[in-house]
């Protein structure tokens, strides 16, 4: 991930102006840049790729917004694919949880290659502080679509934040452990906590429970406050530590250690659970919206009718078999449900369509004379198929 920074070229674009968010405490939410959110339109931003593919003869885009918005990325993604570019791409996000799987394959097959995200403060309490909209659990979940799509995750971490304790701090250090030994970070940095003088924290230190050391007040591009922060940590003694564990959970190592041998002086045990990121990851996910639309990536699969029989019964089913580039996937159906998919598939193809309301897609089954929606819908074979290019987004 920090190769992505330093070499090569990337055409830098935004998604929108301002942060489709605007709420972090540590952030200069008061300011223009950030509060005034205001996205273009996906096709108007697809062409200026065009345009900037034609001018450089590059076809790398670095999206260089403070936090892409999901809507955003999921509309610019289906305009890439349906006008067939090819392109890589990488943005900044906030780990939102309208990143599902299937939007991350949809990004995945727009020439989405990696994201990075603020975890900052690994930590419930104070994420809710920080006003984040996050939790560590949800984190882990979303990192893990990315990963599992084969995007890669970059999070910022932050220590020092106001009222942070040594028991919190080694807690996070904990938390992010287990986000790499899961795999599903790849690559992180720690930041030491600044407090800048156009954010609610620099804006009202008492709120936070920290004190100014001056009360100058800097200009845009040098605005950080000095700060005391009696009720927190000695922020500045760990930051060694965190980024020698750091650097190492990055290369694949030291897994095993105890946290305690990241620090010449005594630390606090962890009270983090030590399964909480795996069992975060394997909980089902927390966006259960129906509200969403089916579309169809893949190429249509060839199909063989075979008659069954089994005490007396005969029926006859259907294997679908779906070939992609990168892996070949067969399904068994009752042949009539079989038939209602193949054609679907057709009518929600991205290249002729904008996909099908979930109701729509219902409609559709019943009105084919079939029964029990979601009991075919909701579950495997047809919840395979998102590996083959059928997406619920
Ligand atoms: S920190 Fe990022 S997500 Fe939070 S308000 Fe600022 S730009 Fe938005």
């Amino acid at each position: 991930m920090h190769s992505l920074w330093s070499d090569g070229r990337w055409n830098k674009l935004t998604m929108a102006h301002g942060c489709y968010w605007a709420k972090c405490t540590f952030c200069d939410i008061s300011l223009d840049y950030i509060k005034s959110y205001e996205p273009i339109s996906a096709s108007l931003l697809v062409d200026r790729m065009e345009e900037l593919i034609n001018k450089t003869g590059q076809n790398g885009f670095h999206f260089v917004d403070e936090a892409a918005p999901p809507s955003m990325m999921k509309a610019v993604a289906i305009e890439i694919i349906k006008r067939k570019l090819v392109v890589s791409w990488w943005a900044n996000i906030r780990f939102d949880k309208s990143f599902t799987q299937d939007l991350c394959y949809l990004l995945k097959a727009s020439g989405c290659i990696a994201v990075s995200g603020g975890l900052e403060v690994a930590s419930d309490r104070l994420l809710e502080l920080i006003q984040k909209g996050i939790t560590v659990a949800q984190v882990a979940k979303v990192s893990k679509h990315f990963s599992e799509a084969g995007i890669m995750v970059h999070a910022y971490l932050m220590y020092g934040f106001p009222t942070q304790t040594v028991q919190e701090t080694i807690d996070s250090l904990e938390m992010v452990r287990q986000l790499f030994e899961t795999g599903v970070l790849q690559s992180a940095f720690w930041h030491l906590f600044t407090m800048t003088a156009h954010s609610p924290v620099g804006l009202a230190p008492e709120k936070f429970l920290v004190k100014k050391v001056s009360n100058e007040i800097g200009t845009f591009a040098n605005n950080d406050i000095a700060h005391t922060d009696p009720t927190g940590a000695d922020h500045e003694l760990y930051g060694f530590g965190l980024k020698k564990a750091l650097f190492n959970y990055m290369h694949g190592n030291c897994f095993e250690f105890s946290l305690q041998k990241w620090f010449d002086f005594k630390v606090p045990n962890t009270t983090t659970a030590p399964h909480f990121i795996q069992k975060a990851i394997t909980a089902p996910d927390l966006n259960t919206s129906t509200h969403y639309k089916v579309i169809w990536l893949g190429v249509l699969p060839n199909t063989t009718i075979v008659q069954k029989s089994k005490k007396g019964n005969k029926w006859e089913e259907m294997t679908m078999e779906f070939q992609s580039n990168k892996n070949a996937l067969a399904i068994n159906v009752a042949s009539d449900k079989g038939a209602w998919l193949l054609k679907l598939l057709s009518e929600i193809n991205i290249q002729n369509s904008n996909g099908l309301l979930l109701t729509d897609v219902k409609n559709s089954y019943t009105q084919a004379g079939l029964s029990d929606f979601e009991l075919f819908w909701d579950n495997k074979p047809v919840t395979h198929l998102s590996k083959a290019g059928l997406l619920r987004v």
